[in-house]
């Protein structure tokens, strides 16, 4: 059986093994694959591994030894999975691999608007505090997390892990979902609608995925509901947020202050207004990778696999 994984790097860039698709068949691994090599890289094999290199209805046709893709991540969209059922091809997905390592990064970003821990250790290394007139300073309002309210959109896996975590800081929480689950309620804790998490939320974190209902679901009209001075949190998907609308917010001081892990085009080739906004920190999605995820995400990618080669494929989702 010939294995070829087109994008391994960000998965494994040196720290993980490989040795768990090495033992399932006769691998080949790129680190990356430029889109006029995806179908001669694939060739003859038979198993696909993807992370972000697109497995289109065209490559599909010109590869017709393809019987399996794994990719390696939750979402999907890289791969045509309508084209790949009507081949009889299974597409499979990671479900859960990141939801700690996510959820402490949502905190992370929040801790940083917070603080601003980054920057007032800088100061530091430039001299200003052996500078300084008194024992301490500090360049922006800085925010106590206790007592003050958080809204989650996007109530599941990740958005749950978050809420524990707010607790743990003395916040209450309103959670917001399509799909509502009352047990999970308590004195800190409850459903609320979309409306009333807006109006009522002192920090909005977005942890539902993207899909057409969710798209732009961050704009000017939702933004204008919201309390004057909130911050905002994205380690979701970029898309979710209208990004012109958003650094208008910031400007104006309507969102005090915005940290995004994830950005409407990634890599942004092209720049991006949120980078450089006032009161806003981007970090490059790196939310999902500490090691300690990215080998959970590994062994899965090699269940899958192992699980497809024993006729009996689980996560598929086409
Ligand atoms: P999940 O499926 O467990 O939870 C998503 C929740 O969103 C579900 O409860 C679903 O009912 C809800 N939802 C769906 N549509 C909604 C809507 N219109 N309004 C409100 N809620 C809605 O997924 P998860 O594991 O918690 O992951 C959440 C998201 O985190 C993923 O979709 C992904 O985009 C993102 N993610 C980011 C990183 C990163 O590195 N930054 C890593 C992993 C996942």
């Amino acid at each position: 059986m010939k294995i070829v994984i087109l994008d391994g790097y960000t998965l494994n860039p040196g720290d993980l093994s490989w040795a768990g698709f090495e033992n399932l068949g006769e691998l080949c691994c790129y680190d990356h694959t430029p889109e006029n090599e995806i179908v001669s890289r694939i060739g003859g094999a038979q198993c696909v591994i993807t992370n972000k290199t697109p497995i289109t209805r065209a490559t599909l046709e010109s590869c017709p030894d393809i019987q399996y893709i794994g990719v390696l991540a939750t979402g999907y969209n890289v791969v045509d999975t309508l084209a790949a059922k009507e081949r009889g091809i299974p597409v499979t997905n990671i479900p859960i691999y990141g939801t700690a390592a996510v959820s402490q990064f949502a905190f992370a970003l929040l801790l940083e608007l917070c603080h601003h821990v980054a920057h007032h250790a800088q100061t530091v290394e430039q001299g200003r505090w052996a500078g300084s007139r008194d024992f301490c300073y500090w360049d922006y309002p800085l925010i106590e997390l206790s007592g003050k309210t958080i809204g989650i959109i996007g109530f599941g896996r990740i958005g749950r892990a978050t809420a524990k975590i707010a607790q743990g800081f003395g916040m209450q929480v309103l959670a917001y979902d399509e799909y509502i689950d009352k047990t999970l309620e308590n004195e800190s804790l409850r459903y609320v609608s979309l409306e009333e998490i807006l109006r009522c939320s002192d920090v909005v974190s977005l942890h539902c995925p993207l899909m057409d209902s969710t798209k732009g679901m961050i704009n000017k009209d939702t933004i204008a509901k919201m309390k004057d001075g909130a911050l905002l949190i994205n380690t979701s998907r970029g898309p979710l947020i209208v990004e012109e609308d958003l650094k208008e917010a910031l400007e104006s001081g309507k969102i005090a202050g915005a940290a995004v892990d994830v950005l409407e085009k990634e890599p942004p080739r092209d720049g991006s207004v949120l980078i450089g906004a006032k009161n806003c920190i981007v970090t490059p999605h790196i939310a999902w990778a500490p090691r300690e995820a990215r080998t959970r995400l590994m062994a899965v990618a090699v269940e899958n696999l192992a699980a497809f080669l024993q006729n009996k494929p689980q996560n598929v989702v086409n």
